[in-house]
C-alpha cells in the first residue's frame, strides 16, 4: 500500500500516520521526492478496512500496490534510485559505473597491480572474490579474510571503491569491515537469512540474479533487503541457463530493459560470468550499455592463463582498456557516460 501525502502535508501529520500505522501492525518506508513524500506500508492490509489510512490529514491518495514486489518497484519509486559506493562513486545516474577485476583474489601484489591498471582505464570499483562459491569443493575456495585485507590494502592505495562476495550470513561484519560493496552471488540469490543480514546493514549490496530465477524471483529477493530498511540496493543480470552450451549461461539482455520499467534500482551486467568467453565479453558489453545498464562487471587478469579461477573469461588488461575506449561511444550514443 502506497500512500501520497499532500505537498502542503507537515512534518506532525506524517509523524502522527506513521504512529498510527505502525500501532495496526504495518511498517512504514519513507521515501521523500523532490515534489512529494511517499509512504509504503507493508504488513497485514487487510486492518485497514477498519481504519482507512485516507481519512488522514495530508494524505492525498492511497494506492494498493498490485505488483509482489512493492518497496523496489516503480509504483513505489517513480525516480532512478542513485546509491552511493563510496570513494565519491555513485551508481544510477548519467554516468555508467564499471566494476573490474580478477575473479578470485590471489595475492596482495597481483592485486594492487590490477587495480592500478584497471583504475587508470576508467573503472571506479575494484572486484575480487575472497570467498568463492565453487562447484566442486577440491576447486580453490578463496583467500577468506587474507584475501579481504588485501582487497582494502590495494584500495588504499590505488583509491578505488571495492566489491567481494559475502556467502554466510555470519560473515556479514567481516566483510563490510573490508569492502565498500557486498555482492551477494547467484548460488545465494534465494539465500533469504543471507539477505535479511545484509538488509540489516547500511552497505550497499549487488545482488545477482539466480542461475535459474525469473525476474519476478530475483525482484523478490532485492525486496527482501530493502524490507529490511536498506534501500542500497542494485541489481545484477550475469546470464541464466538455457539449452545452450556454447556459452557458459546466455545473457539476458531483455532482463536490463524489464528490470527499468518495473524497478527503480540500478541495474548493473556481468559479460564475463554471461558469456564464459574473454572473447564474447566486448560484444556483450557494448550490447549490456546500449541497452541501458547503470554498471558492468568485468573480469581482468593480467595473466588470465595461471588465474585462480575464471581465467577463460577474463580480460588481459590491454583488452580492457580498447573495450573501455568502445563503450566511451556506446555510452555517448545512448545519452550516457562512462
Ligand atoms: C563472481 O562474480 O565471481 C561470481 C561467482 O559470480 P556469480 O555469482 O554470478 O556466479
Ligand atoms: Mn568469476
Amino acid at each position: 500500500m502506497i500512500v501520497i501525502l499532500r505537498p502542503d502535508a507537515t512534518e506532525e501529520q506524517l509523524k502522527h500516520l506513521v504512529e498510527k500505522a505502525e500501532k495496526l501492525g504495518l511498517k512504514a518506508h519513507i521515501s521523500r521526492g523532490v515534489e512529494r513524500t511517499i509512504i509504503g506500508f507493508i504488513g497485514p492490509e487487510d486492518v485497514l478496512r477498519v481504519t482507512p489510512l485516507e481519512v488522514f490529514p495530508g494524505v492525498e491518495r492511497v494506492m494498493p500496490v498490485l505488483s509482489p514486489f512493492k518497496l523496489v518497484s516503480r509504483e513505489f519509486k517513480k525516480d532512478d534510485s542513485v546509491i552511493d559506493l563510496g570513494h565519491g562513486v555513485k551508481i544510477g545516474g548519467k554516468k555508467v559505473i564499471v566494476m573490474a577485476g580478477p575473479c578470485s583474489i590471489e595475492g596482495h601484489d597481483s592485486l594492487v597491480s590490477v587495480a592500478k591498471k584497471v583504475k587508470q582505464m576508467g573503472a571506479t570499483v575494484l572486484r575480487g572474490g575472497a570467498f568463492k562459491p565453487r562447484t566442486s569443493p577440491y576447486d580453490f575456495q578463496g583467500l577468506g579474510e587474507e584475501g579481504l585485507k588485501y582487497l582494502s590494502e590495494a584500495a588504499q592505495k590505488v583509491g578505488i571503491a571495492t566489491i567481494t562476495e559475502i556467502m554466510d550470513p555470519r560473515d556479514v561484519a567481516l566483510v563490510a569491515k573490508y569492502a565498500d560493496i557486498l555482492q551477494v552471488g547467484a548460488r545465494n540469490m534465494q539465500n533469504f537469512t543471507l539477505l535479511k543480514e545484509v538488509g540489516m546493514t547500511k552497505k550497499p549490496v549487488m545482488l545477482k540474479r539466480g542461475i535459474s530465477a525469473t525476474i519476478k524471483e530475483w525482484l523478490m529477493s532485492a525486496e527482501y533487503i530493502l524490507s529490511e530498511g536498506n534501500f542500497s540496493v542494485m541489481l545484477c543480470e550475469r546470464g541464466i541457463r538455457t539449452f545452450e552450451t556454447y556459452t557458459r549461461n546466455t545473457l539476458d539482455i531483455n532482463a536490463v530493459a524489464v528490470v527499468k520499467q518495473l524497478s527503480h534500482l540500478p541495474i548493473v551486467v556481468d559479460p564475463s560470468h554471461g558469456t564464459g568467453k574473454w572473447g564474447l565479453v566486448s560484444a556483450a558489453s557494448r550490447a549490456a550499455v546500449a541497452a541501458g545498464c547503470d554498471g558492468l562487471m568485468v573480469e581482468v587478469h593480467e595473466n588470465p592463463e595461471e588465474a585462480l579461477s575464471d581465467g577463460a573469461q577474463s580480460l588481459l588488461p590491454d583488452n580492457f582498456n580498447n573495450l573501455m575506449q568502445d563503450l566511451k561511444k556506446i555510452a555517448a550514443a545512448v545519452s550516457r557516460e562512462i
